[in-house]
């Protein structure tokens, strides 16, 4: 692939599936064997860039920035890390919006490994499962932890919620900065992108109107 091409589908953010792309053998190696792999990986583009690895201050950043992948900023990637989410029965007939706002997003972008940082916005309307409010978090916070397209973020917590919740009636909204935007190429400091995707009942314009309603209220004042 020439170097062109490679900057301009960066610069563009464009990504070719809704599941993360991933070797099938993604796996098969430790953590801990991974976190070893990429310490060695990572002392040497520290050395390719002229860095003394003897210096004090150096010496330990291999191993940081490894454990750092693996444990950290990408467990998401690992499907043993989803958080176990129990369903419980909607016994008390909720059949209204619930909306779960200002949930922290802390991801990377997946094509210069710089941040995302921003808010996601989560809907539902129950039918027979409900789940704990904290569950929603954690699951944004598992597919937040991955090398991401903001666009395939935001459709991976729909689909993932639409299953755990058995309804179609789900909408997700992210706001988010992306450091790759702010820190180098356009350096522009004050944008951010929005993306949306939802389904049933969301795609009613006033129900959809009504929960853009409520997230406008940001209730930092708690
Ligand atoms: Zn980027």
């Amino acid at each position: 692939m020439n170097r062109e091409k490679i900057e301009y589908e960066g610069d563009a953010h464009i990504s070719s599936s809704v599941d993360t792309p991933l070797v099938k053998n993604a796996f098969e190696t430790s953590d801990n064997d991974k976190i070893k792999n990429i310490q060695h990986h990572f002392s040497e583009i520290m050395k390719e860039l002229g860095l003394d690895l003897t210096d004090d201050s150096l010496r330990g950043t291999p191993y940081r920035v490894a454990k750092m992948y693996v444990k950290e900023l990408f467990y998401g990637l690992n499907p043993h890390n989803r958080p176990k989410i129990s369903t419980f029965e909607n016994k008390y007939g909720y059949q209204k919006m619930l909306v779960e706002q200002n949930i922290n997003i802390d991801s990377a972008c997946e094509h210069h490994f710089l941040p995302i940082v921003g808010t996601a916005h989560v809907g539902y309307i129950p039918k027979d499962k409900v789940v704990g409010l904290s569950k929603i978090n954690r699951l944004v916070d598992y597919y937040s932890h991955r090398p991401q397209v903001q666009e395939r973020l935001c459709l991976q917590i729909l689909k993932d919620l639409q299953q755990t919740l058995e309804t179609k009636d789900v909408i997700v909204v992210i706001n988010a900065k992306h450091l790759c935007v702010s820190s180098r190429g356009i350096k522009d400091k004050s944008s951010f992108t929005t993306t949306l995707e939802y389904g049933g009942q969301f795609k009613e314009v006033s129900l959809r109107n009504e929960f853009l309603e409520i997230i406008k209220n940001d209730n930092n004042t708690f």
